[in-house]
């Protein structure tokens, strides 16, 4: 099949051809017959399966080949959990609107709030944003939706992880009427929480579910460290970085002080290093994933903000050098290398703290891994027994160094699911608390706000 099999403008042909897209993926296939004929979409697809365009081309399409409901509103409202896949999802939009005569707009935390009153006022036809953000233009009636003609939730599960459900339905009350279009991707579709959120928001969705979460992805191959402790951790990454095959390389740590301090250790040791987390400004953040993706550096050390989605195509090794608290998260984290054909590796260092989350993660996968060894590396580690697993999880980590000792001034509170403000996790886009204030727009610092 061709996307020329696609009852598809002409315009968007164009676009895909000159971005070298000629055949449809999998969840493509399947999700464009849905959402161009205007129904509503419940979709799961593995990172990196070509998502973004399942909902963007009939997003296009929709707004080429319909009249507007309104002629002030957005035509198409799509919402991501991060500001950095919000920015990604952008920058693709933006390529197939150059060739049409509609506006775009992004619209995300941390950005100037004034600012964006005025960009809304140019009443762009699509706008691509976090949730938090949206919510507050709605209170301030910068925005309106009446006319919504699409609604997309990407990341879906992500976004209620981050505790944006009363936002998202905030916005959907907003935009609530019979005309009204809703595609809605989430990594999973079996959790209580996405169905709930579906009810609200879909009127008789179609389901598609391409690849279960826990697919053996091919093109990465998973190999697992045992790691006794932190220095252990660290001698491990540094033999890793210095294999010569590396290109690009991310490291996962479990905290946003844990990412400063390793990225430290690592341009210490001569890698060229950055760090990002959601606590940098938009605009530091912006220029760090600009200039990672560009190739200036080698290694991005990070936390969860970068797990989803992000598309950097010179990423040839993931390491986890904590293990995520949640085993989807592992799946998104492996994720960022190994796209769009190409081969990956994923490397996750597993010591006693790590240990219940391997557990976890090879449950979910419900694959069981076998450990490799670094030569002059070796761990006493072994894995722990189930009792020994338990009191490992409840003691209080040993300062065994230096560097350990910083570890132990932070110590990780258990993970509560429900909660916004997840550990270990860059929340990056909660929403402000901004009381409602009456038009004109005025001066409100939100420099480093995050939502
Ligand atoms: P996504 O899952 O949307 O993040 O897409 C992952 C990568 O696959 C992006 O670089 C897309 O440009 C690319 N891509 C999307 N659709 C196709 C396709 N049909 N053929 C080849 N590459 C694609």
């Amino acid at each position: 099949m061709q996307f020329s099999d696609f009852s598809l403008d002409k315009r968007l042909l164009d676009s895909l051809k000159h971005m070298g897209i000629t055949t449809p993926t999998e969840i493509q296939e399947q999700a464009l017959p849905i959402a161009l004929a205007g129904k509503d979409l419940m979709a799961s697809s593995k990172t990196g399966s070509g998502k973004t365009l399942a909902f963007l081309l009939p997003a296009m399409q929709r707004i080429i080949s319909t009249r507007a409901l309104s002629k002030k509103d957005p035509r198409v409202l799509i919402l991501l959990p991060t500001r950095e896949l919000a920015q990604q999802v952008y920058g693709q939009l933006r390529l197939l609107v150059a060739n049409t005569q509609y506006k775009a707009m992004s619209v995300l935390g941390g950005e100037n709030f004034n600012d964006q009153a005025k960009g809304l006022a140019r009443e762009p036809h699509f706008i691509v944003a976090t949730p938090g953000r949206i919510a507050d233009h709605l209170q301030q009636r910068h925005l309106f939706l009446n006319g919504l003609e699409l609604l997309i939730l990407d990341e879906a599960d992500r976004m209620l992880d981050l505790g944006f459900a009363p936002q998202l339905k905030a916005i959907n009350d907003a935009a609530d009427h019979k005309r009204r279009q809703t595609l809605m991707f989430s990594a999973t579709l079996d959790h209580q929480s996405i169905n709930d959120i579906a009810t609200t928001l879909l009127n008789n969705p179609s389901h598609v579910a391409i690849g279960a979460s826990y697919a053996e992805h091919k093109d990465i191959e998973q190999k697992m460290l045992f790691a006794d402790h932190l220095d252990h951790k660290q001698a491990l990454l540094s033999h890793l970085l210095k294999q010569p095959e590396n290109k690009q390389t991310i490291v996962f740590t479990a905290t946003r002080a844990d990412t400063e301090r390793l990225a430290s250790l690592l341009a210490e040791q001569g890698f060229s290093t950055s760090a990002l987390s959601g606590e940098l400004k938009q605009s530091a953040r912006n220029q760090i994933m600009d200039q990672f993706s560009r190739g200036q550096q080698q290694i991005l050390v990070t936390t969860d903000v970068a797990s989803r989605g992000l598309d950097l195509i010179n990423v040839s090794l993931v390491v986890n050098f904590d293990m995520p608290k949640f085993a989807e998260e592992y799946v998104h984290r492996i994720g960022r290398t190994g796209r769009a054909g190409a081969k990956g590796v994923a490397v996750s260092l597993v010591g006693p703290k790590d240990w219940q989350s391997f557990l976890q993660v090879q449950s979910f996968l419900r694959k069981n891994f076998e450990f490799s060894a670094i030569d002059g590396l070796p761990a006493k580690f072994s894995g722990l027994t189930k009792q020994a697993s338990t009191k490992a999880v409840n003691a209080k980590p040993k300062a065994k160094s230096a560097t350990a000792a910083k570890a132990k001034q932070k110590p990780k509170a258990a993970p509560k699911r429900d909660k916004r403000f997840i550990t270990g996790v860059d929340v990056g886009d909660a929403p402000m608390r901004r009381k409602a204030k009456p038009l004109p727009i005025i001066e409100q610092d939100n420099k480093d706000s995050e939502d």
